[in-house]
């Protein structure tokens, strides 16, 4: 019995009411406004299992970008159309111990990106898009995911103008870092075709029809490996050890999980940690780890 499916929406309502109270203190991304802007209680979730229930709790409506999300989508079709030898040639697969858009990170490591769920990596991984312009790239990656993964993603140009207001220095020393050590051939197309990427937006129900996109390749094992290790950053090996799922999250509050053999879990909720991970989002993770532990 898939224990996933057991989940009820009154456990999930029960652990949302019991974290409202506690966990306000999370941050909004000040550098992108319009997410800086969003009311911190939104909150959408979805539970996909193989077997096709749905369980969902929160605004089915809402729409966000995916942001970081996109990350293991953009290796996912890298992985399929260009195959493994040539994307690890761009990006390595080690876990990191800085934050996503660490500078020391990539300067420790002579240039070559540690892994494609930090920014450095996910940049590098951009450059080999095909396509001649940032626009032409992220429709490449938008048809197929659309295709692939039956949901309906769509490029929300509030976003992207909104990350355009304020140039983020970090990713642009990034890729200045990637084109001088040779990982990256043009750095303004690269960047901003990594900017598009993330700001590919949708519903709860596109989030978590995308998870199952992961779990239907052949290409599963190493992208469920390298979210396991690098997908919540410097976060990654403590979820790892307490909730032992998959799990990629974005600076939008966007978080999705894999659940080998049973599912997919695609939560929203804005307010980050730290380490920019949904803090509403991890606590559900927790939650739902014990419960499937316990059934
Ligand atoms: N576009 C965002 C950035 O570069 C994505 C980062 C994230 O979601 N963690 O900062």
């Amino acid at each position: 019995m898939n224990r996933l499916a057991r989940l009820r929406v009154e456990d999930i309502q029960a652990w949302v009411g019991e974290m409202h109270l506690s966990d306000r203190k999370g941050q909004t991304p000040y550098y992108i406004p319009v997410l800086n802007q969003v009311h911190p209680e939104v909150f959408a979730l979805q539970i996909h299992c193989l077997e096709g229930e749905i369980l969902s709790w929160g605004d089915e409506t809402l729409t966000f970008p995916l942001m970081s999300v996109i990350k293991p989508f953009l290796l996912l079709y890298l992985l399929t159309h260009l195959g493994e030898d040539a994307v690890f040639r761009c990006v390595g697969k080690q876990a990191s111990s800085y934050p996503f858009n660490s500078l020391t990170q990539l300067q420790e490591d002579c240039g070559f990106p540690r892994n494609p769920m930090i920014n450095s990596g996910a940049i590098a991984l951009a450059d080999l898009l095909g396509g001649e312009t940032p626009e032409s790239r992220c429709e490449n990656l938008l048809l197929w995911l659309n295709k692939m993964g039956n949901c309906q993603l769509f490029l929300d140009r509030s976003v992207l103008e909104s990350v355009h207001s304020c140039p983020n220095v970090h990713n642009q020393a990034l890729s200045l870092e990637l084109e001088k050590n040779g990982y990256i051939s043009d750095r303004y197309l690269a960047l901003e075709t990594y900017n598009q990427i993330c700001c590919l937006s949708g519903k709860i129900a596109d989030l978590a029809s995308l998870g199952k996109l992961i779990l239907a390749s052949s290409f599963a094992d190493i992208v469920l490996e390298i979210m396991t290790n690098c997908g919540l950053y410097e976060a990654s090996q403590q979820s790892a050890f307490e909730v032992g799922f998959p799990t990629k999250s974005g600076v939008s509050g966007a978080l999705l999980s894999i659940v080998s053999d049973e599912g997919v879990i695609a939560c929203y909720s804005p307010l980050l940690n730290e380490q920019s991970n949904s803090i509403l989002g991890l606590n559900l993770l927790t939650h739902i780890s014990h419960f499937i532990k316990e059934n």
